[in-house]
This record gives C-alpha cells, structure tokens and sequence, in this order.
C-alpha cells in the first residue's frame, strides 16, 4: 500500500488516533454500545456548528448532506437564490434545479468572495425562499464571510442555507449565534475522518420549512433521522456508516480537547504559512489574499509549466495535490491544508514542489 500524503481539500489526513478505532469490529447498530457511541458523537458536533439544534448524522458524502437540504426544506417551484462564487455554489444550484425549485443563481465569479451590496440588491428584488452560499469555496480557495451575509439575509428575512463542508471544523462558525437556518457538513475534510458521513443542522425555522415540504424524499427524509437522534438511545433509521461514526467521534474529541478557538488559530497559522511560502518560491496565489481561505490554497499555474505535469511529479514523490475543476483545470493548483496537518506535511509538500518547478522548467 502506497502511503501517500493527502495535501487534498477533501478527503484529507487521518491521525493515527483516528486510524486506530478505523480497524475495530464495528458496533452493531442496535446496541447499548452504539447508543452510547453515537450520544457521544452528537453531542460533540452539536459543539462543533455552534448550535443547540440537533445535528443529524446521513451515510453519504456530503453532497448527500446537500441534497438532503434542498429536498426537505421546500416545496416544487419555491424560489431560492443561490449566491455562487465556484464550482460548489454551482453545484448547489444543481441540486435545487433537480428538484424543481424555481432558483436563481448570481455568479460572484470564480476567484471572488460574495460581494454584500449585489447580494443585497438581489434579495431587495425578490421573494426568495431561501439563500443558499457556500463557506469555503473548494474549487477557488475563497473563505466567504457567512456572517456579514447571514446579517445581510437578515435584514430581508431570508432563511439562511450554509454549505460548510470543507470549512466546519476548520474555520469560525457559528450557526446559533449568526442566526443560520440549515448548515451542511461532512466527514473527509476538517473533521479529520474517513469519507462516509454528512452532517445537516437545521434551525427551527428550518424545521418549520420541513413540515411544509412537498417533495419526494425516503433515504434522506430529515424528519425521521431527528426521530434517531432524540431517542433516549439515539439511532439512525438505517445502518449507518457506523465505522466512520467511531472515527469522527474520535476526531470530534480530538478537536474539542484541542478547543475550536486554538483549531481556528492554528488553522489560520498553517495557511498565512503556505501563502507565504508560495509567494516566497514565486508563484502567484489565485485568489486576493483578503479572501484567501486558510484551508486551501489555490495557486496559478506558472508560465511554461503544464499543471498535470507539477501534479503527477509531486503525486510520484508521494504528496497529492490537486488541479483546478471545469474552466480552471490546467490554470491553477490546489494544495489543501484542513485538518490534521504537520508541519513536517507542510515541509515536504513545499520541497515537492520547490524541485517540481526546478526540475520541470
Ligand atoms: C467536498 C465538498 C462538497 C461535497 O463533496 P462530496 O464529495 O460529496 O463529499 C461540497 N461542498 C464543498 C464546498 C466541498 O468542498
């Protein structure tokens, strides 16, 4: 087994610790030791969106968690906007189209944060349903500012929907405080675990929005996993990805004996690093850097050199990175740094590189 080292937004490095509890015998799912397992785990998300809702737990990846969303909250041809500033936002617009909504989507343009004022403009001129925005951009490494345009929605009274699938954990949020009605999150990114699971808050306004819901939805019905979760023995309406359960909930506990304010320093520490070092090797960072996302950085493929090419050099030395996705591949690079990083990673990603450039040139 080749043991190469993910420098990917997703899915990223697992501690060993979390490593260790990946090969146990999982847990039945209909047992005092699931129960027990799984109480744990929820309350240690519900520490980690910031919320006193509850945090429901849905085998998929987290477009699953997305797609659960959107098929739970409204009725067909409900308008929602979508405020998109990559390839995720895109993709949430997808979704709402698959399922009939009558959405619009602004494109803030790939690279760019959400800009307020437009923003505001477009919520002023209609009778949206919902917003929809995603936290961290993963396709362009942009960090959106989730409270300055909660507060924006606010003020037209627009439900809040976050896509934080490659930012909780890693980044602040806090869906109580900045009022947000539905946050999406899963297992492979900042929460330092194996691909599986996707993790959806919703808001009690949200939850209202549920009751009126209209359509199709079985495997991913929001309601009946809530029914799980309060149970005085939580459970999940169907076996659950339950060795990625035992994981996150080590990772969780990791995290939040680390504190999620020394995580999000740390984080912010490990990505002004890699910005720096980019710059200091030459290269240019794709986005502004007022924008630029501490968890992922996106750099510009530099002239007379062939993205692939830089990827597949480092990939043979044993660190992956990633391309740009649809109009960027080929433009940029992506190196992600959420999660579980090491300063030895950062290091031997940055000496990768230094003599992919040298020896490619
Ligand atoms: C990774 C990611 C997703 C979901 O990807 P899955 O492969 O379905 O887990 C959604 N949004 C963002 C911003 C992401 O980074």
């Amino acid at each position: 087994m080749s043991d190469k080292i993910l420098m990917t937004p997703g899915p990223t490095m697992v501690p060993k610790e979390v490593l260790d509890v990946c090969h146990l015998q999982p847990y039945h799912h209909r047992t005092p030791e699931f129960y027990e397992l799984f109480s744990c785990l929820n309350s240690n998300l519900k520490k980690i969106f910031k919320t006193n809702m509850d945090v429901l737990t849905l085998t998929s990846s987290g477009t699953g968690g997305m797609e659960a969303v959107v098929a739970n909250l409204f009725k067909k041809g409900d308008k929602v906007l979508v405020a998109s500033i990559g390839h995720f936002g895109e993709r949430f617009y997808d979704i709402t189209k698959a399922y009939g909504l009558d959405s619009d989507i602004i494109d803030f343009g790939w690279g760019n944060a959400v800009d307020l004022n437009k923003l505001e403009d477009a919520l002023k001129k209609n009778e949206y349903k919902a917003l929809i925005v995603t936290q961290n951009e993963t396709s362009t490494g942009v960090t959106n500012d989730i409270k300055a345009i909660a507060d924006v929605a606010k003020r037209h009274d627009v439900p809040v929907i976050v896509d934080a699938v490659s930012s909780l954990g890693g980044i602040p949020l806090e869906m109580d405080e900045w009022g947000l009605d539905a946050v999406v999150t899963c297992s492979q990114k900042c929460l330092m675990s194996p691909p599986g699971l996707s993790f959806v808050a919703l808001s009690e306004r949200a939850w209202q929005m549920a009751e009126e819901s209209d359509l199709p939805k079985y495997y991913f019905d929001l309601k009946k996993a809530r029914r799980g979760v309060q149970k005085e023995k939580p459970d999940n309406p169907y076996t659950p990805a339950v060795s990625t359960i035992m994981a996150v909930k080590k990772a969780t506990d990791m995290l939040l004996n680390i504190g999620m304010d020394t995580v999000y320093k740390n984080q912010h520490l490990i990505g002004e690093k890699v910005r720096k070092t980019i710059k200091d090797i030459g290269l240019k960072l794709f986005p502004d850097e007022s924008i630029s996302s501490d968890l992922l950085t996106a750099v510009e493929v530099p002239e007379g050199y062939k993205a692939g090419d830089i990827i597949n050099y480092m990939s043979e030395r044993g660190i992956l990175i990633t391309g740009g996705q649809a109009h960027l591949k080929g433009k940029i690079i992506r190196i992600g740094h959420m999660g579980y990083i090491t300063d030895e990673m950062l290091d031997l990603t940055f000496d990768a590189l230094k003599n992919a450039l040298s020896d490619l040139s």
